[in-house]
Parts: structure tokens; C-alpha cells; sequence
């Protein structure tokens, strides 16, 4: 089994809605087990028009290869309706692969560690929320690269997002 992390955002509709049940939608992929759940972090788009983001990110133990793990991603994002009408367009739903154990991908349709992951504090601060000694491959400890997003502004939400029950 592999220890991998997924971003999840959110940006049109019911926000935390959309990520609660995105990961409820992602506990039931086969082969996949959701191992902890970040906060949820609200934040003002950086490269992208439209309402404020809502993001967490989500460990998970997975026996899925990575490629199969992004297509059941894209799966989860397809039904909840995203579209893709311009780059970094608001969407419903994105889900990310943050990182895939110490494995590095470098493909056109994945690459792994997330290539621009060091750069978000939407991302950085709900990884380190989860493991705050994480290391990526490529990049090293990742808290050494969230001084350079203080910038950015962001909301920790006091209120957990739901977790889908083990069972479910
Ligand atoms: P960003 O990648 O900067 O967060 P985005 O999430 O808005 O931007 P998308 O439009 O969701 O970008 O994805 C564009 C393409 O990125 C997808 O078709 C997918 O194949 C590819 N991709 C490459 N690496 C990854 C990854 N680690 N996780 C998810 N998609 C990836
Ligand atoms: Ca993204
Ligand atoms: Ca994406």
C-alpha cells in the first residue's frame, strides 16, 4: 500500500458540500482508503476568476497504480459536472495528486509531486496539517517552503468537513 495525498477544491455551488461529498465519492473507490482529512481552507482565487476556494487535502492508502488513481479522480470530478471551458476556470470540483509515496511521475498526463504544490499555501498548509514533518520527493521538507507563500491569504474553517463513515 501507498501513502498518497489528494488536493481537493472547490470554487462554484455549495463548497463544502462539494468536498464532503467528494470524498465520500473517493472512499468508495475501490482500492483506495481515506486515511485523514485536512481542515478546510478558504482562500481568494490566485489564477482563477469567480467566488472564493474552499480546500483540503486528503491522505489515502491506495494499491492503485498512479495513473489509475488520477483517472478515478477524474472520475469524481466528471461527476460533479466540471467543465473545462478556459485555463483556470471556476469549477465545481478539482482534485488533484499532490504526491504518490516517494514516487515521482513525469508524464503529460501526470506529474508527480503536483509541480506547482511548493507554491500554494491553499495547498502546503492543509499537507503539513496532516503530517507536518512531510518530505516530497524532489523538493525536500515541505514546511521549509511555506514562508515564501505567507502572502497569500488564507482561512482555516473551525468546522471539520465530514468524514465519510468507514463503513459507508
Ligand atoms: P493546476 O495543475 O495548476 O492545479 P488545474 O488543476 O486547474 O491546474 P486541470 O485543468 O485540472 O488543471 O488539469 C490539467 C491536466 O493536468 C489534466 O488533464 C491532468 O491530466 C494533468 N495533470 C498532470 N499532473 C497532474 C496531477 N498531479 N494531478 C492532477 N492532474 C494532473
Ligand atoms: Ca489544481
Ligand atoms: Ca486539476
Amino acid at each position: 500500500m501507498i501513502t498518497a495525498y489528494v488536493g481537493l477544491g472547490a470554487n462554484l455551488g455549495d463548497l463544502r458540500r462539494t468536498l464532503e461529498t467528494a470524498l465520500a465519492d473517493l472512499a468508495d473507490v475501490r482500492g483506495v482508503q481515506i486515511d485523514g482529512v485536512s481542515s478546510a481552507w478558504r482562500s481568494a482565487p490566485v489564477d482563477s476568476d469567480g467566488p472564493d476556494y474552499l480546500n483540503a487535502v486528503a491522505r489515502v492508502r491506495t494499491d492503485l497504480p498512479p495513473l489509475t488513481l488520477l483517472a478515478a479522480l477524474q472520475a469524481i470530478e466528471a461527476r460533479h459536472g466540471r467543465e473545462r471551458p478556459y485555463r483556470n476556470a471556476p469549477r465545481t470540483l478539482d482534485l488533484d495528486l499532490l504526491l504518490y509515496g516517494d514516487q515521482t511521475v513525469d508524464l503529460d498526463r501526470l506529474v508527480v509531486p503536483h509541480p506547482r504544490l511548493h507554491l500554494r499555501a491553499f495547498v502546503l498548509r492543509p499537507l503539513l496539517e496532516l503530517n507536518p514533518a512531510l518530505d516530497a520527493p524532489d523538493l525536500g521538507a515541505l514546511a521549509d517552503f511555506l514562508p515564501a507563500t505567507a502572502d497569500q491569504v488564507l482561512q482555516r474553517d473551525a468546522q471539520p468537513l465530514r468524514l465519510p463513515h468507514p463503513d459507508a
